[in-house]
Parts: C-alpha cells; structure tokens; sequence
C-alpha cells in the first residue's frame, strides 16, 4: 500500500466503478479534486453487450469498463481494485470518513459517493436510511435527496443503487449529474464542465 493512501485525505472516494462511479470520479477529478475510486470488479457489465448506449453502435460491457476507468485515470482519478467494508466517520474530528477494505487498506475521504449498483451491504454498514426501489431488480435502494444526497452528511449516492432506471447511458448520467452537485455544493454555485474546440487557423486545417 502507498504511504499516501493511509496518511493522506482524498476530497472524494467513489465506491464502485460501474457506469455511475467511473463518470462520476471524471467530472470530480477534472474539477481538481483529489479523487479516489475504488472498485471489487463485480459490475453486471463484464456479461453485458450494448447497443443503446449513445455514441457507441456496439460496444462489450468489459470493454466499456476499460474504456471508462482508463477516461478516469486519465481526467486524474487515483484507481484502486478492493471491496470497501467499512465507511465510518474517522477519529479526526473533522468530518473525514474512513473507508476500511476486506484486504486491510483504510481510506480516508471529505466526500463519498457510493454507486455500488446491487450491492447494499456498504450502504447497510453504514447505517445509510434505505427505501424501496422502483426498478424490478432493484426492490431497495439507498434513500437520496434530489440531489443525491444520501442520511448521512458528507455520503451520496448515484446510479442504480440510488435508483436510476438500470441503463449505462441512465446511470453514467447520474454519476455526472451527483457529481456536478456536489462539486456545486462545495463551490457555492453551480457548475458546469465544458470544453471548446481550440480555434482553427487556416494553416492548421489546410
Ligand atoms: C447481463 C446484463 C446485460 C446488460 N445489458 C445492458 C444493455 O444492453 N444496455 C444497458 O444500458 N444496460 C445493460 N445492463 C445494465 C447495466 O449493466 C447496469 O445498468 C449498470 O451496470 C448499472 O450501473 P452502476 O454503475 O449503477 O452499477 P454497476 O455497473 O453494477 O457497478 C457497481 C460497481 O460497484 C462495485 N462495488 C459494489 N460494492 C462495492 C464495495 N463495497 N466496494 C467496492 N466496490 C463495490 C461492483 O464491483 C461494481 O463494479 C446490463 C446488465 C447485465 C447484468
């Protein structure tokens, strides 16, 4: 383990490297924040072959993954492959979570964002308020706010998990949309991630 991961404080740790988390650890890594994103390598995709997902005519479910975590680790997200067990408040007394993993490593975040697509077992640890789920394979769900905001101050949640309708290209966009609000609770205002293609000069497109 790197002396980093214990010693140090991540703005955000994002459980689960789905469609949901992987877009959400882009927009919080690209936005500066230090970010971590964790995941056990058990999301529904590795079976899946999609052909609804804009942008794609046809792309495999690992493929997409891999496409996805390396746009992570590219915007900046420090990747890490554990099953988190433990999400408690640390011993700081600011309000740092620490995320303990089944092989040992402990995690220490300002910020959560859980998408854990099936799994409620992190969410349940944590004491996090559940509801019922509207989706046929999701009869519960972590409780969130419009925002994504989940019982727990400073713990969201986003994707399927938090009960988006199970689609990637749905669950991406929850991923970003959690993101985007929390990034706008921290910085006061809302916020909005956009690039502009660099301006062609004759020369350059001659
Ligand atoms: C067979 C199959 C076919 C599908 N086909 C399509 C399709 O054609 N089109 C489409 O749009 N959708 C399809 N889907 C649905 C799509 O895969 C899901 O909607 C989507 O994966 C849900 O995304 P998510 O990010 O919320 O969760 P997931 O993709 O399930 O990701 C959750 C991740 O969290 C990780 N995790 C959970 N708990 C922990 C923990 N405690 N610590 C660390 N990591 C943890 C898991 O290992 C997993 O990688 C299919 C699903 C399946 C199973």
């Amino acid at each position: 383990m790197a002396m980093d991961e214990t010693t140090s404080v991540y703005d955000v740790a994002v459980i689960g490297a789905g469609a949901a988390g992987t877009s959400a650890a882009i927009f919080t890594a690209r936005a500066g924040l230090r970010t971590l994103l964790v995941d056990a390598g058990e999301s529904g995709l590795v079976k899946a072959a999609l052909y609804n997902h804009l942008g794609y005519e046809r792309v495999s479910g690992p493929e997409f993954l891999q496409l996805a975590k390396e746009q992570a680790r590219a915007a900046g997200a420090e990747f890490v492959e554990a099953r988190v067990t433990g999400l408690e408040l640390s011993s700081s007394g600011d309000r740092v979570y620490s995320l303990k993993a089944e092989n040992g490593q402990e995690f220490l975040a300002r910020h959560v964002i859980l998408c854990t697509g099936k799994s409620l077992d992190l969410a349940r640890q944590a004491g996090l308020e559940l509801t019922a789920g509207r989706e046929r394979k999701y009869p519960e769900i972590i409780k969130v706010d419009s925002d994504g905001r989940t019982s727990l101050t400073g713990v969201w949640a986003a994707g399927a998990v938090a009960g988006a309708s199970p689609h990637t290209i749905i669950v991406a966009g929850d991923g970003a949309r959690v993101a985007i609000n929390l990034l706008s609770e921290l910085q006061g205002k809302r916020v909005v991630d956009h690039d502009v293609l660099p301006v062609q000069t004759p020369a350059a497109t001659a």
